[in-house]
């Protein structure tokens, strides 16, 4: 735009110029000489009216040019985006598909991606599918601890009934308001959990209720309102009928690099189902892709999951190498996951096999990573 501003400025001097010695003739020798002069103050019009012509028309082409290069890196975006959700997609469903390739050997080594030997290192029984039932008090203002709660448990539940109902207590963990969380193989057996202490007087068992799953849903025009998301799609797609009183919380959208906006909407499991079954819906000017929103929290200082960098105390360590320091100032070439390193130094104390912890902290094929995927994922109800 410097040229733009440099031939304006040619341009408005001309007529300067030609203003004044208009003015001159007409000051200096009247109307008379000025009429004489006309036709050449007209001709050096017309050279500068072919000159800002010219100039327009030049313009104009790398308006349209810039135009296509902006358009072909739009598409590039798109794409790149695209692939980052379809690489993530093969993470994520390759953990369900490539296990049983790989455990019958029909996948052979040397065929392996990362992606398939992270997969391999994250194997299915390193996968918590959570079922908890949550011991508590039943007043709240019994001033008692877990161990007490669990005490009552036992009293309440024996080891007699644990072994006829086939129950397995997993894992046994205490929590503040003096609750105790225990994790049991599978759902049936929670639920025979809380009804063999329905009676108990002094604590109850609860199953955590499922959070209704989220949606996210990319490529809205950012003119439309996240609030009206809903009625579009209910408007401006097939068979959405049934759905219209189903619950769709649009709670969070946030624009992308492209110049259009993501919303996110926690809905019902019914209408969840058949959005990911759709995969696409159309909302306002465009077909928007829809895809399930699973958000595993890591933390950006020391790259551990479940809390934010704000809230963290532990040291920091690098996303790319796992040393002390910031990654934007790493030099270390090698790429270390401290996630998987800390599981590395249980598992060789335990006599296990290593995972792979050559990959950074924030690789969507971390081992780690997948399993907190599962654990996240595990807290919605799908229906
Ligand atoms: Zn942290
Ligand atoms: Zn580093
Ligand atoms: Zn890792």
């Amino acid at each position: 735009m410097e040229s733009f501003e440099k031939v304006n400025s040619i341009i408005m001097q001309n007529l300067e110029t030609l203003n004044s010695y208009v003015k001159t003739i007409r000051n200096k020798h009247g109307n008379t000489r000025l009429a004489t002069e006309l036709p050449t103050i007209e001709k050096y019009a017309s050279v500068l009216d072919g000159n800002y012509c010219k100039f327009q028309l030049r313009i104009n082409s790398l308006k349209m040019y810039v135009e296509v290069l902006e358009k072909a890196a739009l598409e590039k975006d798109q794409e790149i985006m695209r692939l980052k959700a379809q690489k993530f997609d093969e993470y994520i469903s390759g953990s369900r598909v490539t296990q049983p390739l790989l455990r019958s050997g029909i996948t052979k080594q040397r065929e392996r991606s990362y992606a398939q030997a992270a997969m391999a290192s994250a194997k299915t029984s390193d996968i918590k599918t959570n079922h908890v039932v949550i011991l508590a008090p039943r007043n709240a203002d019994m001033p008692t601890y877990s161990d007490t709660t669990f005490k009552l448990f036992k009293t309440s539940v024996n080891h007699e009934m644990l072994k006829d109902s086939k129950i397995s207590i997993q894992n046994k963990k205490m929590s503040t308001k003096a609750r105790v969380v225990l994790t049991c193989a599978s759902q049936e057996q929670c639920e025979a959990l809380c009804e063999a202490v329905s009676d108990d007087k002094w604590i109850k068992a609860v199953i955590p209720k499922k959070k209704d799953p989220q949606v996210q849903i990319l490529g809205i025009d950012e003119s439309i309102p996240k609030d009206d998301v809903f009625k579009l799609i209910l408007a401006q797609n097939k068979d959405m009928e049934e759905f219209a009183q189903c619950k769709f919380e649009a709670n969070f959208e946030k624009m992308d690099r492209i110049g259009t906006k993501f919303v996110v909407a926690e809905v019902e499991p019914k209408l969840f189902k058949k959005l990911i079954e759709i995969g696409k819906v159309c909302v306002g000017y465009s077909s928007c892709p829809v895809k399930s929103r699973i958000r595993v929290v890591r933390c950006f200082k020391c790259n551990r999951f479940g809390h934010l960098k704000k809230n963290c105390r532990n040291e920091t360590s690098c996303t790319s190498c796992g040393g002390n320091h910031d990654a934007k100032v790493c030099k270390n070439p090698v790429l270390k996951c401290s996630n998987c390193d800390w599981i590395n130094t249980k598992r060789v104390q335990r006599k296990q096999e290593k995972v792979n912890s050559e990959h950074r902290a924030d690789d969507y094929g971390c081992p780690q990573y997948l399993r907190m995927y599962k654990i996240v994922e595990n807290q919605y109800n799908f229906g």
